[in-house]
């Protein structure tokens, strides 16, 4: 049976390349047909159409977060005990938390906490605990501690488990820290995958996953661009999509060397995963790979030394011949590669790469995860605008972290988040998360969205305000630049005739309201394919 929806009496923010706003639509079979005024979608739709007043509440294309690790808010949200700064003050209560897990868990089962970055100067004891710590746990099962994705902390259980041992060596780029006897203290830094690091049954994952989506749905998201950080987040994500269960559009990115091996993406053993799948469900997009690491923990590759450390730049984890080399075979599929870079000269390299492949990257619109951020001169801006590249910064770091960074590194990093130059040379920006749950709304666009336009940070300080961006231009970050990134935009990221009929009800006029207040917007309903798949409750939020 066809499915017609109306939706009249509303605001549509269509994002459309005029930026229209229009009364109403109308879609079939979950595409829409007509866009216009009340009368017109009226007039054009079938007698058995269903009929939705929105009572004068604003629509918005469904917002797309084009870097997310839902595999990681489903390790955070659902299957790690939560052992963040504000749920536990010391390693003592950390302790205290994760053993009220073992009791509740059969031996020889993983037992683990998901905290947050630089939690060690978070706890009273003011460090990271170690292997003996955690043994305080439990004896009887592997226990892990995650302060972030790069930084994971084991138990002796775990680490025999898993055969660390003082003979294991470090990987590339990777670190296990030893003790004056060259015994591991269980700290491990970027060693989680080398090192076969704990990951829930991949239909244990997929059902935590599927709980996750209803979250997302709740702040308006409908799409995603997921990067699996490990090899059953992926699997997952398939395994959602076969069963029939996943419901946000995405668009999968497979890091190398976690979830891929470069032999599984050349063979085509990659692409093979995904045969059978309804594509407006679930793609693969690309290939993401890691070359280089975190400002913060002094990883990331520098042009010119770190402050305070003469002589130390970071490290790349890739030569320049292997990264053409990476981006050539990538380029050659078909599909985008995606590049961590967040020093100038892990920036400077990706580009050469890109450059070197020459004409086939426009059309590939290869990514620069964390471009965007710092380190935007304008011969930067000029060289990611000629060669097609897609930056993929994150707004909500101007809310949290932004200033740290100029702090940290002083005027050489240029204008932090400097979006208003990034636009006017040409370039689509890419709304995106990077949410690995953190905080408890940290894949809420609304917040991020916000912090484009105000370019306040929580405390309200000002960053760089003369980068500010306009409402359509942040909103179009999340809808159709983001659509665009993800290779999806004559079917998603705004309401016009032929694309799908995602979208966003929400109660405030975003044309008039106070742009302080847009972090604050709860959607009222979100709709995929022309079905409701989120109502708020008319409840009061507790
Ligand atoms: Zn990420």
């Amino acid at each position: 049976m066809v499915k017609e929806i109306c939706v009249v009496n509303a605001r549509v923010l269509t994002m459309d390349a005029e930026d229209r706003v229009v009364q109403a639509f109308r879609s079939v079979d979950g595409v829409l047909v007509d866009v216009g005024t009340d009368q017109e979608v009226l007039d054009a739709a079938d007698p058995d159409a269903e009929v939705i007043d929105a009572k004068g509440a604003t629509v918005i294309p469904g917002l797309i977060d084009a870097h997310s690790h839902i595999e990681m808010l489903a390790y955070a949200w659902e299957l790690a005990a939560d052992v963040r700064a504000s749920r536990v003050s010391s390693i003592d209560e950390l302790v205290h938390v994760l053993r009220l897990r073992a009791d509740g868990t059969p031996d020889g089962e993983w037992v683990m906490g998901h905290g947050q970055h630089f939690q060690d100067a978070l706890f009273a004891e003011g460090r990271f605990p170690d292997r003996h710590d955690l043994d305080r746990v439990s004896t009887r099962h592997p226990v892990m501690y995650r302060s972030s994705f790069h930084t994971n902390i084991f138990n002796s259980a775990a680490l025999e488990l898993m055969g660390v041992t003082a003979a294991t060596e470090d990987a590339p780029g990777g670190r296990i820290e030893r003790d004056d006897d060259g015994e591991p203290t269980g700290r491990t830094f970027d060693m989680f995958a080398a090192i076969g690091g704990p990951q829930a049954p991949v239909e244990v994952l997929a059902d935590a996953v599927d709980r996750v989506q209803d979250m997302y749905l709740a702040v308006g998201v409908t799409g995603l661009g997921e990067i699996s950080l490990l090899s059953h987040g992926l699997d997952a994500m398939l395994a959602l999509a076969k069963r029939g269960d996943l419901k946000l559009r995405t668009t999968s990115y497979a890091t190398f060397p976690n979830v891929v091996s470069e032999d599984t993406v050349t063979s085509g053993a990659l692409a093979a995963k995904f045969d059978g799948i309804d594509e407006e469900r679930l793609k693969l997009g690309g290939v993401k790979l890691f070359l280089d690491g975190g400002l913060t923990s002094l990883a990331a590759a520098l042009n010119e030394d770190y402050p305070g450390k003469p002589g130390y730049r970071g490290e790349l984890a890739y030569d320049h011949d292997e990264l053409c080399r990476w981006v050539q075979s990538v380029s050659d599929l078909g599909l985008q590669i995606a590049i961590h870079a967040i020093g100038d000269r892990a920036l400077d390299q990706a580009l050469d790469a890109i450059e070197a492949t020459g004409e086939v990257t426009r059309t590939r619109r290869h990514r620069i995860e964390h471009a965007g951020n710092l380190w935007m001169t304008p011969e930067r801006i000029s060289r990611l605008a000629e060669l097609g590249v897609v930056p993929v910064p994150q707004p909500a770091f101007i809310l949290t972290t932004a200033l740290g960074y100029r702090r940290h590194l002083g005027d050489r990093i240029g204008d932090l988040m400097p979006f208003r130059s990034l636009i006017d040379a040409g370039l689509a920006l890419v709304g995106n998360s990077d949410a690995i749950g953190i905080t408890a709304d940290q894949h809420d666009p609304f917040p991020a969205i916000q912090a484009a336009i105000t370019r306040h940070t929580h405390a309200g300080e000002p960053v760089d305000p003369h980068q500010a961006v306009t409402l359509m231009e942040s909103l179009g970050m999340y809808t159709r630049d983001a659509a665009y990134a993800v290779h999806r935009e004559h079917e998603l990221g705004s309401l016009e005739p032929g694309k799908r009929a995602d979208f966003v009800v929400i109660d405030e006029d975003l044309l008039t309201i106070d742009p302080e207040e847009i972090g604050a917007i709860r959607p009222r309903e979100t709709w995929i394919d022309g079905d409701r798949v989120f109502v708020r409750d008319e409840l009061p939020r507790s």
